[in-house]
């Protein structure tokens, strides 16, 4: 029999983080975790401020800097993404935003591959070149040619993967050696980042892989139900200092109900996101299969072009994103969604309700024929974010839908 003080939570299965945290020992109190609503705390004595000042973690003083729910939930993330630490933020642009300019200031470059989250790609391009921060994109084929794009000013190599909303797959693995190739070239470490909110971390964990940082939209599968915003950052415990440092200026932190609502998501984590897999995958089967998709994306499809690279790089699972191309171009997706009865018509992913959405009318609206061919976005493409209901309904919600395009012209 294992003594309870042998068990490292370290250890357990991930379901079992996810659900326990570090909670390993009998203690007295209540089993949910509790809501510290509280903007400010009342200090023991004077030489409390001063304590928090010198670092002592159990005196708290004010909740832009450090929350207890905020904590508990920050622990929870690291522990799950095998990380030293995790910073939990209001949003998936305050973790990605507070983490780059925790490392990028006025003359420093990053390198990014090119299929980006539109904010992160928004944000790159409008605004980061009035704070002297110069973006360079490199197409992950080329990550064996990434010297050529180092300067002794470079800081970060930057990557999503599975991409939006073409799911292409990026090497991991090739990233990693990227970022140490550019380390030797830039005659310092250059970090590297990967937004890892389409995967998410049950399957794909970036850290594991090598990468420095891992960031994610916990609005997303972590947070799982389409009801709280938020963002986790992760990674060493000195970058994350340097994050929350940032955040502390920029004014990111998370507040204690998304915090709360994000630890109750945590503990159905692995049964959701496995669920989502599973029906990613059985849905992608059948679209394929049917006379009015033209084409459907999905890694873990075999007629996907980097089939072989993620099933090397994601496990247990695929994700539970899956983009369809229909008949009759912009159209004919307009006429399947609006049909739509069980999937609902929205923007944004992960949750536990299955979400369609229509790049050319939300992610890649206003982009010019040109962009589009470049992003691979065609005007019929439809981004399913699969979630949890049961399949039969979901095989019959989009049979019903497709059959309006019979007779439809091609794509
Ligand atoms: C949604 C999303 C973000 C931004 O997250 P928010 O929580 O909306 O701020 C960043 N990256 C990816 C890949 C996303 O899908």
């Amino acid at each position: 029999m294992t003594r309870t003080d042998d068990l490292k939570p370290e250890r357990l299965a991930l379901a079992t983080r996810a659900i326990h945290g570090r909670r390993l020992h009998p203690r007295q109190g209540p089993v949910a975790p509790a809501i510290v609503q509280s903007s400010t705390y009342r200090l023991a004595d004077s030489g409390a401020a001063l304590r928090y000042a010198q670092g002592d973690p159990d005196v708290y003083v004010y909740s832009r800097y450090h929350n207890p729910t905020v904590d508990e939930a920050q622990e929870r993330l690291a522990l799950l993404a095998d990380a030293e630490a995790a910073l939990f933020l209001s949003s998936g642009m305050a973790a990605i935003s507070s983490a780059v300019l925790s490392v990028a200031a006025a003359g420093d470059e990053i390198i990014s591959t090119p299929a980006l989250y539109g904010g992160t790609y928004r944000w790159f391009r409008d605004m980061l070149p009035a704070l002297g921060i110069t973006v360079r994109y490199v197409t992950p084929s080329a990550l064996d040619n990434i010297e050529a794009l180092v300067t002794p000013r470079t800081r970060l190599l930057y990557a999503e993967t599975p991409t939006n909303p073409t799911l292409d797959v990026i090497d991991l693995a090739a990233f990693v050696e990227a970022g140490r190739r550019a380390s030797v070239r830039a005659g310092r470490h250059v970090l590297t980042m990967v937004d890892n909110t389409f995967a998410t971390l049950l399957n794909q964990n970036p850290l594991r892989a090598g990468a420095d940082v891992m960031v994610e939209s916990a609005t997303k599968y972590l947070g799982g139900h389409s009801d709280l915003v938020g963002g986790v950052v992760t990674g060493t415990r000195s970058f994350v200092d340097g994050v929350h440092r940032q955040m502390k200026y920029l004014g990111g932190c998370a507040d204690p109900f998304a915090a709360y609502l994000l630890l109750r998501s945590l503990g159905t984590f692995e049964l959701r996101v496995a669920r989502q897999n599973d029906n990613a995958l059985a849905l992608a089967r059948f679209l394929e299969a049917h006379r009015n998709v033209v084409r459907v994306l999905y890694p873990g499809l075999p007629s996907h072009p980097a089939h072989a690279l993620a099933a090397r790089q994601m496990s247990p699972g695929f994700g539970g994103m899956v983009t369809a191309e229909v008949r009759g171009g912009a159209a004919g997706a307009v006429r399947v969604v609006d049909a739509l009865r069980v999937a609902v018509n929205a923007m944004s992913l992960g949750g536990v309700e299955t979400l369609v959405s229509i790049p050319v009318y939300s992610s890649h609206v206003n982009m010019s024929p040109e962009e589009l061919r470049r992003h691979g976005v065609t005007p019929g493409m439809i981004r399913i974010s699969c979630g949890v209901e049961g399949i039969d309904d979901l095989r019959g919600d989009f049979d019903r839908a497709l059959s309006l395009l019979d007779g439809a012209a091609g794509a």
